[in-house]
């Protein structure tokens, strides 16, 4: 075989078949580059060896397993015999100057001759105590020798099916090969001067570290590229920006729209909205985010900015992630807008040709007629990406903006030119991230919530409550209230693949990780699919209107289905995600989540925030049958932790970044290393620095001219390039 590059396809690497090439082709992997860029999620420190002793005083005060790493040499000749059709056991004993271990194997009978008495090996996995000894079952072995120095630290890949750890770890150290291949964008003058390593040199160790300081410089200069990069994009929009000019809204009087409202702003409500109308008065163009929890009224404050750009003859841009919300949206809006005159018009995917035609032609039209044409605008992405002409805009309005993504943003604002726009969103992110993410931006904040909001009693339990929880959407049945239940958004297909792999990695001992860094999604509970669980519900509760909607509904369906069940002809509601964004029932006031360990608590939060929009008690119950500690004492934070920020900088340091930014349903981009960033004070500073280098950059050439800058540029027009396809 000729040697490897970086562009050689994974199917030409030994071992690797179609069966195999295509499940890699799931984890985004075709090349030996991508191979490369595949990271692990954690480490075991296999590296931390303890003798028998001190093992024993770990076990002692009721504990009574843990994961090590000992050095052991086989006492006794293994014994195998077969304890059931299909199931053979073998067994040996293995000491160190401190005691004995009894070892056990299943099905492993040619290991027999691997451990000789004499032998020493380096084991790694689950030790419980047994009487008074101690016992492990199918640790891994390494032999040892004080002379051949074994690696501390072993990586855990990302799996899938059909690919396991050994074998992906396999083929990635093959690629290291090519490794000195990786182009760098930054020069080697950039890397010592941020006292970073090269790219070459990080690759090598994040996936073969000899120790921890390894590990750590190779995720120091990860993560560094990462907000460098995304840093510098914004960076460089916003200097390019700089010079053009916005259209200026010399009439900022809103009072008529909020004489027309049926309620009072709040302080937090009137204060942004000042904010906003401040920067739409002068021609610079507006960089703003409006955060404000989950009800705190943002729709509000965006409908009086979409006012004033009306008043001053200009079309303001509403767009939301999906077309539900985009529904949703448009009836909101058009409720507010009816009073004043204001034309609000939907355009989305769904809508007939002829339709969507004439919406088009009235966008691109020169009318600035208030009653003739078209003064709002509310619709998907899809509203900038289709080439649809708006002659007359003056103002972007984003929402649930943590969907779309940073270089999603970028694009936007490179691709509308010099307007205004205002991003809006529930997820308040936190400090280490938003210094990258919402650098470019001004911040306004809804820090207050409408009067006469009750709190959302919240519980975790799991699968034995399944009566009770039943009888309690009876009841709110009966009063007239609706309930939501709500499933992790996967595909049935998936679902027997991931059930199977989720059991494969528990009882994997090499998954066991001694985790150093990682976003820990394993040991859920089993998962069930929308429709299997709408079917089950439907059958608990045969006297209740069940409905069901997911993603892989055509949007006329689901928008019938959503219709009749905000129009009460639904009692229950079984959905994935796609009721996440801002949907706003009233009447409903029972939110049940299902295997609530899948979600991100940021994500639950949103979800919980669709009950209680009314003066009716709400309730949210969280069902998980995880035997995790770590995912209950997650789950557990909800019951205490109203507050969307507290929320969020816990999930940060409990998951890592990844769940914030990574617009859902979407494979995390390979050497996506911000989903490594977590909230500790070290990645902080790395998070700090590397935002101070992209600015410092970026001052200096915002166009990346320079020639120890052209890679720079070149790397972030490709992300750019990446985003504007996802959009298209
Ligand atoms: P979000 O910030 O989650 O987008 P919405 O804009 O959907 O919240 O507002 C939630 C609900 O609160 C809506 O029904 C809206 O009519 C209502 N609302 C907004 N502002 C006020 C206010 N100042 N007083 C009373 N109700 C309000
Ligand atoms: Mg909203």
């Amino acid at each position: 075989m000729s040697a490897l590059t970086l562009s050689t396809p994974v199917s030409e690497l030994k071992g690797v078949g179609e069966v195999r090439r295509k499940a890699l082709l799931r984890l985004g992997i075709e090349t030996v580059d991508d191979l490369l860029h595949h990271y692990p999620r954690a480490y075991q420190n296999r590296g931390d060896v303890k003798n028998t002793a001190e093992i024993k005083k770990a076990l002692s005060d009721g504990v009574n397993e843990a994961v090590v790493s000992t050095v052991l040499t086989v006492a006794t000749t293994p014994v195998a015999r077969m304890i059931r059709r299909g199931m053979n056991i073998m067994k040996f004993r293995a000491f160190d100057e401190y005691g004995t271990v009894e070892m056990t194997y299943f099905n492993q009978n040619y290991l027999k001759d691997t451990f000789t008495v004499g032998a020493e090996f380096r084991f790694w996995g689950k030790v419980e105590r047994d009487g008074a000894g101690l016992r492990m079952v199918s640790p891994i072995y390494e032999p040892y020798s004080e002379s051949a120095r074994l690696p501390a630290l072993v990586p855990v890949y990302p799996l899938t099916s059909g690919i396991t750890q050994k074998f992906l770890s396999g083929i990635i150290k093959t690629s290291l090969e090519a490794a000195d291949g990786i182009e760098d964008s930054f020069s080697a003058d950039f890397c010592s001067k941020y006292g970073i390593e090269t790219l070459p040199e990080a690759i090598r160790k994040i996936h073969t570290p000899e120790s921890m300081s390894d590990m750590e410089a190779a995720r120091r200069r990860l993560c560094f590229e990462d907000v460098f990069m995304t840093a510098a994009a914004l960076a460089s929009e916003k200097s390019r920006r700089a010079g053009g000019a916005a259209p200026r809204f010399e009439n900022t009087d809103v009072s008529p729209y909020l004489e027309s409202l049926p309620y009072e702003l709040t302080g937090a409500q009137k204060r942004a909205l000042g904010e906003i109308l401040g920067d739409l008065s002068s021609d610079v163009p507006m960089r703003r985010i409006l955060i404000g929890d989950v009800g705190s009224g943002k729709t509000a404050v965006a409908a009086g900015a979409a006012y004033a750009a009306v008043r001053n003859g200009y079309l303001a841009a509403v767009m939301v992630p999906t077309e539900i919300l985009a529904n949703q949206h448009y009836q909101d809006l058009s409720a507010i807008f009816a009073p004043l005159g204001v034309n609000v018009a939907l355009l989305t995917g769904s809508l007939p040709a002829g339709e969507k035609k004439r919406i088009q032609s009235l966008l691109a039209g020169e009318s600035t007629d208030l009653t003739g044409g078209i003064d709002i605008v509310v619709g998907t992405h899809a509203l900038i990406s289709e080439n649809v002409k708006m002659s007359r805009l003056g103002l972007v309005i984003t929402d649930e903006q943590h969907r779309f993504g940073v270089m999603q943003r970028a694009a936007l604002a490179d691709k509308t030119g010099e307007v205004h726009i205002l991003a809006m969103s529930a997820t308040p992110i936190p400090r280490t991230l938003s210094l990258v993410y919402y650098g470019d931006l001004s911040l306004s904040r809804l820090d207050e919530m409408p009067p006469g909001r009750q709190r959302v009693d919240t519980y975790v339990v799991d699968e034995r409550y399944r009566d009770r929880i039943n009888r309690f959407i009876r009841t709110h049945a009966r009063a007239g209230n609706r309930t939501y239940i709500v499933c992790p958004m996967i595909e049935e297909n998936e679902i027997k693949a991931k059930n199977a792999l989720d059991e494969k990695e528990r009882s994997d001992p090499e998954e066991m990780a001694n985790v150093v860094l990682t976003h820990d999604v394993s040991e859920s509970a089993p998962l069930k699919s929308t429709v299997e669980f709408a079917r089950e519900t439907a059958l608990r509760l045969p006297d209740l209107a069940v409905g069901m909607v997911n993603g892989k509904m055509k949007p006329a369906q689901k928008d019938a289905v959503m219709k009749d069940f905000c129009e009460g002809r639904l009692d229950v509601l079984v959905a994935t995600t796609v009721i996440e964004v801002g949907v706003n029932v009233p009447e409903a006031t029972l939110m049940i989540i299902e295997n609530a360990e899948r979600f991100g608590l940021s994500q639950l939060h949103q979800l919980r925030g669709r009950v209680g929009r009314s003066d009716r008690k709400s309730f949210c119950i969280l069902v998980s049958d995880s035997k995790s500690e770590k995912a209950k004492e997650r789950l557990n934070v909800m019951k205490t932790t109203y507050d969307g920020f507290e929320i969020a900088e816990y999930d940060l340091k409990m998951r890592g970044a990844g769940d914030f930014f990574s617009p859902e349903g979407s494979i995390r981009q390979h050497g996506d290393a911000s989903s490594m960033i977590t909230d500790s004070d070290a990645d902080r500073r790395i998070t700090e620095e590397a935002v101070a280098a992209a600015h410092e950059t970026v001052e200096r050439d915002p166009d990346f001219t320079l020639p120890e800058n052209k890679k720079i540029g070149e790397r972030i027009s490709k992300m750019r390039r990446g985003i504007e396809n996802t959009i298209n």
